[in-house]
Formats: C-alpha cells, structure tokens, sequence
C-alpha cells in the first residue's frame, strides 16, 4: 500500500494526526544534511545509503544522533498505508519520498 507524503507544520500536525513524523531525528530521518549534500545530493546519498550503496549500516546526523540502515529497512511496513511527514516543501525533493518508494516496492 503506498505512503504519501504532506509537509509537516502545526495546521497538518492537526489535520492529520495519524501521520508519521519521518523528519531528521526520528528513526527515519535522513542522516545526509540537504546544508552539507545540497537538495538533491541529501535525497540521492540517504537513497545510496539505504540502497547498500552509502557506507556503513548506522550513520549519524551533523548533530550526531544516529541513524540505522537496518533498522529503516526492516520496519518498513510501519510506514505502509501511512502518510508521511517531512518539513521539506512538497515540491522540493525529500527522503520522505525515496521511503514512500521504498514501501511500495516492499508491499
Ligand atoms: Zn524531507
């Protein structure tokens, strides 16, 4: 089932409360800072990463809080049918977006 993704502010914190907080510091933020990466280049490394591609399996954040491949990729089925929530503008690019396809794939 696929996951959508809204952004995350107070107005879509109340109006979808059954959507999952998937921003940096939760378990499935994306470690790969858009300040350090750039936009795209964040997406593309958290995608490699999760791919097998980016390195070892736990990565850690600019504020050093770490982030577990294996830990995203076998609770995957957390996010299915959920709607998941970044505070990245919707037409910007997000992991949010590499998650929801991973869901899908998985499903
Ligand atoms: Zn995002």
């Amino acid at each position: 089932m696929n996951a959508q993704r809204i952004r995350l502010t107070s107005t879509t914190r109340r109006r979808h409360p059954d959507a999952v907080d998937v921003a940096r510091g939760t378990r499935w933020g994306n470690p790969f800072d858009w300040r350090m990466y750039g936009l795209q280049g964040a997406v593309d490394a958290h995608a490699a990463w999760l791919a097998g591609d980016g390195g070892p399996d736990i990565r850690h954040d600019p504020q050093g809080r770490a982030y577990s491949r294996a830990d995203v990729l076998d609770n995957l089925d957390q996010l299915a049918g959920r709607t998941l929530a970044c505070p990245c503008p919707t037409n910007r690019p997000c992991h949010a977006d590499t998650l929801a396809r991973l869901v899908e794939k998985a499903s």
